[in-house]
């Protein structure tokens, strides 16, 4: 067996939509990066990626490449879901926790789990979100990023 740790934070602005595990979230402002800033996407890739020994997603969606602007990054989720399957590893469970003052995520949890789940041919049990604030404290706590942390424990086929 074997874990792997994954660590997004991105900043949020106003005139972008905000996704958070493929799904989007009605709030007047999303998150700023090359790609759609899906945090919990990016954190949960390289925590499997980490796992595995492989490179992260740097190396494989390197940021200034322009087949990657803007990518909804479930699809590259997708992708790497594959990369561990086929480097012979099974997910046991990934556990993530969410950082964001506003908005408030908890109602949105389910239909994350479900979807980054389905990404990843997983049950949804062994996919989990949590979503807490920052207390109000720094950058985080003035609402002006949303991060992300991501654990990912793998079990190799042989
Ligand atoms: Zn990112």
């Amino acid at each position: 067996m074997r874990v792997g740790i994954g660590y997004d934070i991105h900043r949020l602005e106003k005139g972008r939509a905000l996704i958070l595990g493929g799904v989007h979230i009605p709030f007047e402002k999303g998150l700023l990066g090359h790609s759609d800033g899906d945090v919990l996407c990016h954190a949960v890739m390289d925590s499997l990626l980490g796992a595995a020994g492989l490179p992260d997603i740097g190396f494989w969606f390197p940021p200034g490449d322009p087949q990657f602007k803007d990518v909804y990054s479930l699809r590259l989720l997708y992708e790497v879901g594959r990369k561990i399957q086929n480097a012979g590893w099974h997910i046991v469970n990934v556990d993530t926790v969410l950082i964001a003052e506003k908005p408030r995520l908890q109602r949105f949890i389910p239909s994350i789990r479900e979807k980054v789940a389905e990404m990843l041919s997983l049950d949804a049990s062994r996919f989990n979100v949590k979503a807490t604030t920052n207390e109000g404290i720094g950058e985080l706590g003035k609402g002006e990023a949303i991060s992300c942390y991501a654990v990912s424990l793998l079990v190799s086929e042989d």
